[in-house]
């Protein structure tokens, strides 16, 4: 069986297609559908993955990690208990815990998954989660971008060309994607939104609402006592959710803190309004953020066929119906709980490749061009931005010295004016060259993942060299990179 996992900053999800060909979240062995994407090392040989882990985030910070994903194929590294973790090892942990969970509930070993990654996420990011994933004991059959499988568990592959519009407002980011589709071709036309706003922001306003009542009317300062506010902050997250289906709730936490006239409580009425007014600048600038990704497509929301919305966050009322007014034209997709969206869509995915679904198939297309520095440090694009993958692209390369027996082949991927490294190799010869004697063919691999491999073959001895990903082009440091384990030796719980 093949299963869909949506691997995401706050929380992970596994799915499958069950046997009436439903798509059905997995839940843990808590009984919960989302396993949050924390780990807790509670020493150096076991870790605790989820829900245990985030109730230690508080108390144990320096023992805790949160939010990987953002990490995923950076050089950052952690270090606990003495020991260097790249982000990969870290994401390998929340992948064993989904394994282990899915493969109890399933009665099988799950080895095999699609996976989802946000459109954007260029190919060192992508070969991060793949890496994360393979240390986690988890076959990669395919990178599926999250828009696509929002799409797919919509149903949005029927005939006909199609503008969609996916929103996913999660706990820390509201990523835009502006896609078009056309017999089983997703092409993201543009991508936008923000990597800082997100649930925790609205949060983040409550909680400041709450501090300066409690300030005003009790006199009690709570703002540097961090066991308070880490009340202030999970009650008033609860409050923000009920405010989406009720029209008022209220904050209650006794004993917050002990003055000496005695203790303190809290007990606030707050009513939807209310916390619509406290944190319109927040909405305002999502839709902002909307317009804006429209703008630079030079799209009207009168040419959006379909809006779908994912993430936590959109279900927020006010959110939902400012989007719906933006777009009144549009089919409207919201009924599929926005939290398990892409873990289905993923999940259908996967029942398509094992056949028991019928097949769409899917094309992506690059959001960056690949190609290689030139010995004049210019960038040489092999394959531009908007070519749609798998695809290969093969160049005749030549070195530019005499008396010349190696080359170094240096690959980047250029996206909006940025170069960002992706690795070398040296390519050795048992003679030397003339200059412009080399004949080097450098071929570029886009597989169904958007994951590149480079072969360089030398076209007069046939001799072959393939790119293996370490170091970066720029400074190349002569160190090594940390070698990632594919058993780190934890015990995962
Ligand atoms: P995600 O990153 O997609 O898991 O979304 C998590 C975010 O969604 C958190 O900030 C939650 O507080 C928020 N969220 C979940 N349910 C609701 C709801 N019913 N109304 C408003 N926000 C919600």
């Amino acid at each position: 069986m093949i299963v869909g996992i949506d691997f995401g900053t706050t929380n992970s999800l596994v799915a499958y297609v069950d046997e009436a060909l439903q798509p059905q979240v997995i839940v843990n062995e808590r009984g919960a559908r989302l396993t949050p994407s924390v780990v807790f090392f509670k020493n150096d040989r076991q870790v605790l993955v989820g829900e245990l882990a985030r109730s230690q985030a508080l108390a144990r910070p320096e023992q805790t990690i949160l939010r990987v994903k953002r990490k995923m194929g950076t050089d950052h590294r952690y270090t606990i208990f003495g020991r260097e973790y790249t982000p990969s090892e870290i994401g390998g942990l929340i992948f064993r815990k989904l394994k282990k969970y899915a493969s109890d509930f399933l009665g099988e070993e799950v080895t095999h998954a699609v996976v989802t990654v946000p459109a954007y996420f260029d190919d060192n990011q992508r070969q991060g989660v793949l890496r994360a994933a393979r240390i986690g004991g988890i076959d990669v059959v395919k990178l599926l971008n999250e828009p696509t499988a929002a799409a797919l568990a919509y149903g949005v592959y029927e005939r006909g060309r199609k503008l969609i519009l996916v929103l996913d407002f999660g706990g820390g980011t509201f990523d835009i994607t502006l896609m078009e589709y056309q017999e089983g071709l997703f092409e993201v036309v543009t991508t936008g939104g923000s990597t800082a706003l997100g649930g925790a922001d609205f949060d983040a306003v409550l909680a400041r609402w709450v501090v300066e009542t409690v300030r005003e009317e009790k006199g009690v300062n709570l703002e540097n006592d961090p066991v308070a506010m880490y009340h202030i902050f999970t009650t008033v997250e609860r409050a923000k959710i009920d405010l989406s289906s009720a029209r008022e709730t209220t904050i209650i936490i006794p004993y917050i803190a002990l003055t000496e006239r005695g203790p303190v409580h809290i007990h606030l009425n707050i009513s939807r309004e209310q916390f619509e007014r406290l944190t319109a600048p927040l909405f305002e600038q999502a839709f902002s953020l909307v317009e804006a990704t429209l703008k630079e497509a030079r799209v009207s929301p009168l040419q959006v066929d379909v809006v779908i919305l994912s993430g936590g966050s959109s279900r927020l009322p006010l959110f939902q119906n400012t989007v719906r007014s933006m777009f009144s034209h549009a089919e409207f997709k919201a009924e599929v709980n926005p939290d398990e969206v892409v873990a289905l869509g993923a999940a259908i995915h996967a029942a398509m490749l094992e056949g028991r679904l019928n097949h769409v198939e899917l094309r992506d297309v690059l959001p960056h061009s690949l190609g290689v520095l030139d010995d004049d440090g210019c960038f040489v694009p092999l394959i531009e931005r908007g070519t749609t993958y798998p695809t290969v692209a093969t160049r005749l390369f030549t070195n530019t010295r005499d008396d010349q027996d190696q080359v170094v082949v240096k690959v980047l991927q250029e996206r909006e004016g940025h170069l960002v490294s992706l690795g070398y190799f040296h390519f050795s010869s048992q003679r030397r060259w003339r200059r412009g004697e080399a004949r080097l063919a450098i071929s570029f691999i886009i597989n169904g993942n958007g994951v590149l491999e480079v072969v360089a073959e030398d076209t007069d001895t046939q001799e072959v060299a393939t790119l293996t990903i370490t170091g970066s082009v720029f400074g190349m440091p002569d160190g090594e990179a940390l070698v990632e384990r594919r058993g780190t030796g934890l015990e995962v719980f």
